[in-house]
């Protein structure tokens, strides 16, 4: 099976990555937001990215920015997917916000198309409940940035299918990446486990125990870690964050997920890390 048009639904940080991705693997995507403000903004990061992704990884193919540009489509009309035969979902980490992407999808898309929801926390078996076909809906948790990074983590929900697995792994294989297939439960392995580490690590430096600089040095010169947690939340967006905790929170009903109330204080003076200029550092 080879697809050749991806929907990608949502042009934030991971929509704008998986959109150059594709086009570096030859394959159309048609980018969906809201606004053609948002829109015009992906396409200045796109244009940004391509040109410095090769420096960052000498092993990633070539290929000048127009036509990068070429093989995506960006819109704001969430029908324009409607002849793509694979869905990537990357909207804001919200329920309400996905169910009803989700609603217009199952209209608007072919009965045998999947849907790979990329969310940090969510459940895939509860997005797949807001799917008409709950069997076609899988977990895709891209890590960031999209094009650098060879494995992504696969999530089945309670009715994902093992077609629908393995049509989703030769999509993968398509983009040269490779999946480590987990089972749903919110946050999955990765950000169940990543978003206590940067969650306490906000607290240490809300505490005055340690500079974002000193925690980060911590774990990456003492654990051998390539980012520290306050450099991965800004990398993320911390507005990301924060709503990915509040989905842990109410999914486990545990306090050990509650937020930091310095990462809110810094999500309301619109401090979002990288994205927007200033998090736990400039950028
Ligand atoms: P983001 O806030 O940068 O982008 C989300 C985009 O979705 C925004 O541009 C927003 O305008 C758009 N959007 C909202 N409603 C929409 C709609 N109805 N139709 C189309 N677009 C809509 O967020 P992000 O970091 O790109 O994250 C997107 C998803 O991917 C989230 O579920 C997040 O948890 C997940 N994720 C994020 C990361 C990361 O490192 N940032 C990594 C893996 C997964």
């Amino acid at each position: 099976m080879e697809f050749k048009n991806i929907g990608v639904v949502g042009a934030g940080t991971m929509g704008i990555d998986i959109s150059i991705d594709l086009a570096l693997h030859n394959i159309n995507s048609v980018l969906v937001d809201i606004s053609e403000e948002i829109l015009e903004n992906a396409k200045a990061e796109i244009r940004r990215i391509v040109r410095l992704a090769p420096l960052l990884d000498a092993k990633l193919p070539r290929m000048d920015v127009d036509a990068v540009l070429e093989r995506i489509k960006f819109t704001t009309a969430l029908e324009d997917v409607g002849n793509c035969d694979f869905i990537v979902e990357n909207v804001t980490e919200d329920w309400k916000i996905k169910e009803k992407v989700y609603q217009q999808l199952n209209i608007i898309c072919n009965p045998e198309v999947i849907f790979a929801a990329n969310t940090s926390c969510i459940s895939i078996t509860k997005i797949a409940g807001a799917a008409n076909r709950p069997e076609l809906v899988i977990g895709i948790h891209f890590m960031n940035p999209v094009y650098l990074k060879k494995t992504v983590e696969a999530i089945k929900g309670y009715h994902t299918s093992e077609d629908c697995i393995a049509a989703t792994k030769s999509f993968l294989k398509q983009i040269e990446k490779t999946a480590v297939l987990v089972n749903d439960l919110p946050g999955f392995v990765s950000n169940r486990i990543s978003h206590l580490f940067m969650n306490e690590a906000a607290f240490v430096v809300q505490d005055g125990v340690a500079t974002p600089a000193q925690v980060d040095a911590i774990f990456k010169k003492c654990f051998g870690h390539k980012m520290g947690p306050l450099e991965t939340a800004d990398l993320i967006g911390l507005d990301t964050v924060v709503d990915s905790l509040e989905v842990l929170y109410q999914s486990y009903q545990d306090s050990k997920f509650r937020c930091c109330p310095l990462l809110r204080k810094m999500v309301d003076a619109g401090l979002l890390g990288k994205k927007s200029g200033q998090g736990f550092y400039s950028y």
